[in-house]
């Protein structure tokens, strides 16, 4: 079976049962996975795992949700900069502008974000954005910045046709997981959307975490079947797109 990468986890919300976890992602020809942090503790237990379990990638980053708790000033986010550098991180993530549940104006979401994206260019890794704010706030911060420029994908990607375009045209990646396909929410990105993002601009991930207020728990192998849906969705080979997932995600993370 070809395997396919789950480039977004949050495999240090399940203590205990991460090897299980990744084994059972693995029966499935899912791996290598992601593991992303949520702040400072997460992002630090992201990097232990990545030392503890092959085929596993650290992402270190502040959650847009623990923005207003966390974020004061630039040099509260200065742990991170250590943490960019450890062994087994491969992107920046999780961080994003979210206007929608956070309550900080995006400007000063945009100025940490900066500041993110960066640390991720001054450590030659990518990044893997949570995105709920107009597409134009996000495109604004990376046209900003001093070349060169970090690599970046929209992970759990929801926007519409139009979203998609004006990221694909800057030169991102579009990362699809339950919450895209209406696996876990009430979401849904439309097959036409799924068919104009090229396979070397395409990722796949399962968002997998816990059982949460409305959310059901989600295991990394369900990128599997994120997998088989957008292959239907583009009349595609599994196992080829599959390939060309796999290819994509080691041009970004590689
Ligand atoms: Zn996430």
């Amino acid at each position: 079976m070809q395997s396919v990468p789950d480039c977004h986890a949050h495999l240090d919300a399940f203590p205990g049962q991460e090897a299980d976890l990744l084994a059972e992602a693995a029966a499935a020809g899912v791996q290598p996975v992601v593991t992303v942090g949520m702040d400072v503790a997460s992002s630090r237990r992201a990097v232990e795992l990545a030392a503890a379990h092959a085929d596993l990638g650290a992402a270190v980053g502040l959650h847009p949700w623990h923005f207003d708790r966390d974020y004061d000033g630039e040099g509260s986010l200065e742990p991170y900069r250590e943490l960019a550098g450890c062994h087994g991180v491969v992107a920046i993530s999780e961080i994003g502008l979210d206007t929608v549940v956070v309550e900080a104006p995006v400007a000063v979401q945009q100025e940490a974000l900066r500041w993110f994206m960066e640390l991720g260019a001054a450590a030659g890794i990518a990044m893997l954005l949570h995105q709920r704010a107009p597409a134009s706030d996000l495109i604004d911060v990376y046209r900003a910045l001093r070349p060169p420029r970090p690599a970046v994908a929209i992970h759990g990607f929801v926007g519409d046709e139009e979203d998609a375009r004006a990221f694909l045209s800057e030169g991102f990646w579009l990362s699809f997981g339950p919450s895209s396909l209406g696996m876990v929410g009430a979401e849904t990105v439309g097959d036409g959307l799924l068919r104009l993002v090229p396979a070397e601009r395409l990722l796949v991930e399962s968002d997998a975490h816990p059982a949460a207020d409305d959310r059901p728990e989600v295991h990394p192998d369900v990128t599997r079947e994120v997998l088989e849906r957008i292959a239907r969705a583009r009349g595609e080979d599994p196992a080829l797109l599959a390939e060309g997932i796999a290819r994509s995600f080691e041009r970004l993370f590689g």
